[in-house]
């Protein structure tokens, strides 16, 4: 009779001990990340800035909750609680609201600074990785699950939020053995989940307007300025902010008067801003990567400039840009959650 019982207890405990694994190869993978870009920063380079970063943004859009449960930060952040040593204070709403704002601003401050130093630089990269390490350890420390760190401070959770609202994947939650609503809404687990879907704080307002309305203009005035490879001057620093923050602050103006304009269709205007910010991503980046970038070998990871023939580059972005169209703003929700909560916790 306790059969079934017993093989689904068996199944349950085999596919836990699959991500575990998954996740300390991730982890792992990490770790030479980072020795590269300490002991060998040429490669450490390709493996972060041109290989690990270029694929994360369509991982976030297609596959949003394995990208949840295998990120290695993530993974630094919960490790205090899954052995646990986290004093596993609850985040209040108004602070998680406060950190994602903050995210928001990392995010913005932090990007720019990859002209001036981290795309060229391999020890800075390693020193801002194991910083980030730092922060999100101590977090894991002080709150509960993912409250402190992946729900809330992380600079890539916005973005996560931004891309992954038409999830088709719905995993098993790799981290959470049990649900102790530490966070609310959950992002991991609340069907279809919307950046800043929840009650409308300032905090909130802001984070909308800068995230979903400011992104696809930063992403453009990113790809306007060139690394400096050289002694870096007060103006290079300038120039590299400039034309993101113009872009950011353009694309979140308009944004804030449609979504005065365009009230009952705020969620296509949503979907219309995440597809602008991803394509533009692409059609930059897919290009700089195979050598055809606008400055020659910034982002390169392989020079196939004299093989191939720049139409098929074009061919390429224009091919990706109706794939995230069809994605983020044709496709239908699916009802999808991106991970399966685990049992509440009743204790
Ligand atoms: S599943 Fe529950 S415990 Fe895990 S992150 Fe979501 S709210 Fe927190």
């Amino acid at each position: 009779m306790n059969t079934p019982v017993i093989s689904s207890d068996k199944k349950e405990k085999s596919t836990i001990l699959v991500w575990k694994i998954i996740q300390i190869l991730m982890w792992l993978v990490g770790v030479v990340i980072v020795f590269c870009l300490l002991f060998y920063p040429v490669l450490g380079i390709h493996l972060f800035w041109n290989i690990l970063i270029p694929v994360a943004p369509l991982l976030l859009v297609v596959a949003t909750g394995l990208w949840r449960n295998i990120c290695p930060m993530a993974s630094t952040a919960l490790f205090p609680r899954h052995i646990n040593i986290s004093k596993r204070i609850k985040l209040t709403t108004k602070h998680q609201e406060v950190l994602s704002l903050v995210a928001i601003f990392s995010l913005f401050l932090i990007v720019p600074l990859r002209h001036i130093v981290f795309n060229t630089n391999g020890f800075a990269t390693a020193v801002l990785i194991l910083s980030i390490g730092i922060v999100a350890f101590t977090m894991g420390i002080i709150f509960d699950w993912k409250s402190g760190w992946c729900s809330s401070l992380c600079p890539i959770h916005p973005v996560e939020k931004l891309y992954g609202n038409k999830a088709i994947l719905k995993l098993k939650n790799a981290h959470c053995n049990s649900c102790v609503k530490c966070v609310t809404p959950c992002p991991d687990t609340t069907l279809n989940i919307q950046p800043f879907s929840s009650k409308k704080s300032n905090y909130q307002k802001i984070s909308k307007v800068l995230l979903i309305g400011g992104f696809p203009g930063f992403i453009w005035g990113w790809f306007q300025v060139p690394d400096y490879n050289e002694i870096i001057t007060i103006e290079n620093f300038i120039e590299s902010y400039k034309l993101p923050m113009v872009g950011l602050f353009t694309t979140s103006t308009l944004f804030f008067l449609l979504t005065k304009i365009l009230t009952p269709k705020k969620q296509l205007l949503t979907n219309l801003y995440s597809f602008a910010a991803v394509a533009c991503y692409y059609w930059f980046r897919l290009p700089a990567l195979v050598g055809f970038g606008m400055f020659k070998t910034d982002g390169m990871l392989i020079d196939l400039a004299p093989y191939l023939p720049e139409e098929m580059i074009k061919g390429s972005i224009i091919v990706s840009s109706i794939f995230f169209f069809w994605w983020l703003v044709l496709k239908k929700q699916t009802k999808k959650s991106w991970l399966i909560r685990p049992v509440y916790k009743t204790i």
